[in-house]
């Protein structure tokens, strides 16, 4: 399976709202098979839709890369509820290389998706995952990390993002 190439900072549907999803088919099935093997292969612990040029609401989450039973796909994911204690943690994105930043995010969250096959789910997730879902989430609506880094830290990087989005528009 070839694995689908990664939307660069700069692309306008990394801005756009994903539409949720309706359809639970087979297409589905193979866009996230597709979405899993390009994460894998890019060595990122989550990717969403809108970072491979499709502007849905799904992303596939994967904390430790080494297991491929901590994959967790989200469908129409929603954060129910955040909690108030919050920690300011490194973060880096395949669609914004060679950046990396820290974002102050709720530690835990609650979270509701539905699975490949529609069903509904609800989960509490705390630390890494739980900074992994925001993070996708985020893609969904349109925010990348780099909106959310101190003023100072984004005054750092402005020049670097700028030659991104030129390349990204380019390609
Ligand atoms: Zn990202």
């Amino acid at each position: 399976m070839r694995s689908l190439r990664i939307r660069i900072y700069g692309d306008d549907i990394l801005r756009a709202e994903s539409a949720e999803v309706e359809k639970f088919d087979g297409e589905l099935g193979e866009l996230i098979e597709k979405m899993v093997e390009t994460m894998i292969v890019e060595d990122g612990v989550g990717l969403a839709a809108p970072q491979v040029g499709v502007s849905r609401r799904i992303a596939v989450v994967n904390p430790d890369p080494q297991n491929p039973d901590t994959l967790l796909t989200l469908v129409n994911p929603r954060i129910r509820s955040c909690s108030d204690e919050t920690d300011c943690v490194e973060e880096g994105c395949l669609s914004v290389p060679g950046i990396r930043g820290r974002v102050e995010r709720p530690i835990a969250i609650e979270v509701e998706y539905q699975d490949r096959h529609g069903g509904r789910h609800c989960v509490k997730v705390v630390g890494l995952v739980s900074r992994i879902m925001q993070h996708e989430v985020d893609h969904l609506d349109g925010v990348l990390f780099v909106d959310r880094l101190s003023f100072g830290r984004k005054t750092l990087v402005k020049g670097r993002l700028r030659d991104l989005a030129r390349k990204g528009k380019r390609e």
